[in-house]
């Protein structure tokens, strides 16, 4: 901008200055490490719309009319049927929540996005076919498609009339994406791409009509993406494969024999493949912890139904306090994940608006909205999917013997959720992107982590002097604050102390990796309840309150632990190690919290409901 020119309306450069100056500031990915939060900040599930609320109805009707009835039509994979679901819902504008409206989609925001993603959460294998159809299937034409290819494709895909995979791993290629050997050679006449290669594990793949596929071109190092058509020639399917869980969910192997693919389906530039495969998987990360709160939500209803139900010693197995401590834990877990989830999805929505604020065509800001994320996408990634392992484990112990037993619906849930941990990206590669991720961007984003480590350490050497406020909210805060504080000290000093050899170090990534999601769970679980207080009033409050005050407290123990492991690993003087050591202990320090008694509360509310409602 020239100085002195202020015509905010007709100067190009004024324009996008002001739309600069429009913009909202918000909470950049991997910022809440270095920045406090308010509850007008966030987002709550509490919050939901009363046409949000329709799309969540409709997403739980179609579950109970055609998914429900039929689990074990859809698990024994009968010929045609997962397709037909699909289009069903389909039908009901289920798959085209996240369209653009000019092609024929809903274009909700991605909060909305999320809810229909947790609702459809609840449904087993169909909710592993729908995910990858609307999410790694749709979305890569949606955000990375030209004009042509997006007209051809995306009405059919946001009706059913076509149905999607993704293609991006190999036998020899899994975390190691980029390592594929699928290769695309330009045919002598210029006009197709020849494909040669061998996908895996490829979702939807027994029918989906079109398939993003990753291959690299002629010697290229990094990967291209392809629109290929299930019907172009040289293609051939294997069969299902056989696996442990989500067996209705369809799983093939693909082979591209010399399959004739049109130059102009080449997707994004050349050589922009692993970009887009990348940031498709930030969406389907950040999805995926939606996913699971469906699937957790519907199990601890069974297990409270159960438990209200089975009789042990003369009386309910719900009125033992052993049970109660599962049934609590399950919904502190899933009510922290969703405060979580809810929190980025808003985040996203916002940094996407502010991006098209400031002139980023649409496709571009929703994509690189998501992006901006990244961080808050991995460890959520990871949150839900050990969450839900939890809760469905706990869920066939409530059950005793009935769990084992196929007969009960615990035993298809504890079977589906187990996938969560690997696939989007294994929980260990997620882990260690959370780490590398945040340094990336503090570096790039000028909040030197290791400025904060130092500054942290020297405040930590001056005597206390602040003092614990005796306001429930400003206490929690002052904990979640240490919290951080504990973190970014190790954060820095782990980064000082290995340099550029911290990657090879993965115990020690992982250990500040959960320190890392710890923190942004207990902020949202915060931030959730006092929105929550600030909408409902205080009287409603108590039993929100018990899930805070458990998790914070369990939040204390595992940063603790997880800082401690890393201390041990690093430390090698002994007058550093136990200054370190001590730090902290303090910083995780908190006040007691009977928590056997606010679990029981918990609990009771759950057996009194009998049903997830909170
Ligand atoms: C049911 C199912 C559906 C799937 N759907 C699709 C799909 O639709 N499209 C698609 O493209 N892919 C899909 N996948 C593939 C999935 O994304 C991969 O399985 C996953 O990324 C892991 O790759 P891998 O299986 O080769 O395991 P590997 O990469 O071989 O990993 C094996 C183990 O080693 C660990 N490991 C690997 N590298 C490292 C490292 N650098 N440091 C530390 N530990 C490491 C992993 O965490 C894991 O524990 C699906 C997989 C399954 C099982």
């Amino acid at each position: 901008m020239i100085i002195g020119c202020l015509n905010l309306e007709r100067c190009y450069l004024c324009s996008q200055f002001k739309n600069l100056l429009m913009a909202k500031d918000i909470l950049k990915g991997g910022e809440f490490l270095i920045k406090e939060s308010e509850p007008s900040d966030v987002f709550i599930p509490e919050e939901i719309s009363e046409e949000q609320k329709m799309i969540a109805q409709t997403c739980s009707d179609f579950l109970e009319a055609y998914v429900y009835p039929n689990l074990d039509r859809i698990d024994n994979q009968e010929e045609g049927l997962m397709k037909h679901l699909l289009q069903k819902s389909g039908e009901l504008g289920l798959l085209a929540i996240s369209v653009p409206a000019e092609y024929e989609g809903f274009e909700q925001s991605f909060v909305t996005s999320m809810l229909a993603s947790e609702y459809m959460g609840a449904g087993y294998s169909f909710s592993v076919a729908y995910s990858a159809h609307t999410g790694i299937g749709t979305l890569p034409i949606v955000y990375y498609g030209n004009e042509q290819q997006k007209q051809k494709y995306i009405p059919s895909l946001a009706t059913g009339a076509l149905t999607s995979a993704y293609c991006l791993t190999e036998p020899n290629a899994g975390s190691d994406a980029n390592s594929g050997k699928t290769r695309a050679v330009l045919s002598e006449d210029g006009k197709h791409y020849i494909l040669n290669g061998q996908k895996m594990w490829i979702t939807n793949g027994g029918f989906a009509d079109l398939m993003t596929v990753f291959a690299k071109i002629d010697n290229d190092r990094v990967l291209s993406a392809f629109i290929v058509e299930r019907a172009f020639p040289g293609i051939i399917f294997n069969a299902e494969e056989k696996k442990m869980g989500i067996k209705g969910s369809s799983t093939v192997q693909i082979f591209f024999n010399d399959c004739k693919v049109p130059v102009e389906n080449l997707l994004g530039n050349r050589g922009e493949g692993f970009r887009i495969a990348l940031n498709i998987l930030h969406m389907g990360r950040i999805k995926l912890g939606g996913t699971v709160l469906g699937a957790a939500k519907r199990t601890i209803t069974q297990s409270v139904n159960y438990a209200n139900e089975r009789k042990q010693f003369g009386k309910s197995i719900a009125e033992f306090g052993a049970i109660k401590h599962k049934l609590a834990e399950q919904v502190i877990k899933t009510w922290v994940t969703e405060a979580s989830v809810y929190r980025v999805s808003h985040s996203i929505d916002e940094a996407i608006q502010n991006l098209i604020e400031t002139g980023v065509p649409k496709g571009k800001a929703s994509i690189d909205g998501i992006a901006q994320y990244a961080i808050e996408a991995a460890f959520l990634k990871v949150f839900g999917s050990e969450a839900l392992s939890f809760i469905v484990d706990e869920a066939v112990q409530i059950f005793g013997g009935m769990g084992f037993s196929s007969e009960t619906p615990v035993d298809r849930a504890y079977r589906d959720a187990r996938i969560n941990r690997i696939f989007e990206g294994t929980n260990e590669i997620n882990r260690m992107l959370v780490v590398d991720t945040t340094i990336k961007k503090s570096l790039k984003e000028g909040f030197d982590v290791s400025r904060y480590s130092k500054s942290i350490l020297k405040s930590m050497e001056e005597p206390v002097t602040e003092s614990i406020s005796t306001n429930y909210y400003e206490e929690k805060k002052f904990f979640i604050k240490n919290f951080k504080k504990a973190t970014l000290l190790l954060l820095g000093e782990v980064s000082e102390t290995y340099q550029r050899s911290l990657t090879n170090e993965q115990e020690v990534l992982f250990n500040i990796s959960d320190m890392i999601m710890q923190v942004y769970a207990a902020e949202s679980a915060l931030l959730r309840l006092q929105k929550l207080e600030n909408i409902k009033g205080t009287d409603e409050m108590a039993i929100y309150k018990d899930i805070v005050d458990v998790f914070i407290y369990e939040a204390a123990d595992i940063l603790y632990k997880s800082g401690k492991d890393a201390i041990n690993s690093f430390a090698g003087d002994k007058n550093y190690f136990e200054k370190l050591l001590s730090y902290l202990e303090r910083l995780t320090t908190i006040k007691p919290v009977n928590i056997k008694e606010a679990r029981r509360r918990i609990a009771n509310y759950l057996i009194s409901e009998n049903k997830y409602k909170f």
